[in-house]
């Protein structure tokens, strides 16, 4: 006889990453049952992150490595782990009720919110049309593709300079893309960048389309934001990192938003609904990286436990 899936938990982490993983390691140490639910696999956006140098223990990690060794860690105490994209979340009483995409329906006395954030789009001509076809939200996955071409980086942010620099591993060129006349990303990261032979950096310049043939991208169409004039790149791929949105839909009804649509929370990780923490690039804060989604982690995993101590 199969045994019967359990649905009931003290606790449920909506989404696996560097956060959320922390959270269930907390939780399920202090013995209480948890459940991870993530619509993909575990490590967010760990996953889309080539090389990371800032988090504290490794000189220089892989982020879907890093994201296996925080799993292993995630799950040793006994969470467990099931796929799902949440579609809602109901508040019956004290009790959460989540319900996925795959038609399950879950219940805990306690959430932690840990989607995360997602890639913002460009929102250009051309973007969605050649969205696999050259245009790419992710250096890891899709830059092997790009041995030996010509790449676009749209963006200026961390992000941007980072997984340039990574591409030129692979690509011959990688020419970065910024609106404005300068970069956001931290001076280290920069000036590793601008030592790079491989890397072009052109400023006060926007993409106003992606362009093509009926096999895959073949350049950018550009305007210069000072003097107005149009200009056309060619390319053989468009990476674009402009920023990231939250991954917040489905908790759009509890109140627990601000207006950009993060999720407000007070020092101990708790939103204004009781038992509703959140943790990591889904929270209304001031830095989004590993270092800190793990530390939200650490803190909502303790206090879920005090909350349902009472
Ligand atoms: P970000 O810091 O928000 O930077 C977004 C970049 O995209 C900015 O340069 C912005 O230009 C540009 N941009 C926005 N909309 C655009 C558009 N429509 N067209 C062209 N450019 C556009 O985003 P991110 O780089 O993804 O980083 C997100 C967060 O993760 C940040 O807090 C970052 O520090 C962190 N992060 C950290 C690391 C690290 O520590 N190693 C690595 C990756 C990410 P403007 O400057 O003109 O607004």
């Amino acid at each position: 006889m199969s045994e019967e899936k359990k649905t009931n938990y003290d606790v449920i982490v909506i989404g696996a990453g560097p956060g959320g993983m922390t959270a269930a390691m907390y939780a399920s140490r202090a013995d209480l049952s948890v459940l991870m639910l993530d619509r993909g696999i575990y490590g967010g956006n760990l996953n889309n992150t080539a090389e990371i140098e800032n988090y504290t223990g490794f000189k220089s990690v892989q982020g879907p490595d890093l994201a296996k060794q925080m799993y292993e860690g995630a799950t040793q105490f006994g969470a467990d782990y099931a796929y799902g994209a949440v579609e809602k979340v109901e508040l019956i009483g004290d009790e959460k009720q989540v319900t996925t995409d795959m038609g399950e329906t879950f219940t805990a006395k306690a959430l932690v919110i840990a989607t995360g954030s997602d890639q913002r789009k460009l929102g250009v001509p051309g973007e969605s049309e050649f969205s696999g076809r050259g245009v790419s939200y992710c250096a890891v996955c899709d830059g092997a593709f790009f041995k030996g071409k010509n790449l676009i980086v749209v963006g200026g942010g961390d992000s941007a300079v980072e997984e340039g620099a990574f591409l030129t591993q692979l690509a011959a060129k990688v020419t970065v893309l910024v609106r404005s006349d300068k970069l956001r990303a931290q001076p280290i990261v920069q000036d590793k960048a601008f030592k790079n032979p491989k890397m072009e950096f052109v400023y006060n310049t926007s993409v106003t389309e992606i362009v093509g043939d009926e096999m895959a991208v073949t350049g950018v169409k550009t305007v210069n934001n000072q003097t107005g004039e149009t200009g056309e790149i060619a390319a053989d791929g468009v990476f674009i990192y402009v920023g990231n949105v939250p991954m917040t839909e489905p908790f759009k009804d509890l109140g627990i938003l601000n207006e950009k649509g993060w999720v407000e929370t007070d020092e101990k990780m708790a939103t204004k609904v009781p038992g509703i923490f959140a943790v990591g690039d889904v929270r209304n804060t001031v830095l989004r990286q590993v270092a800190t989604a793990v530390g939200d982690g650490a803190i909502a995993g303790q206090q879920v436990y005090k909350y349902l101590e009472g």
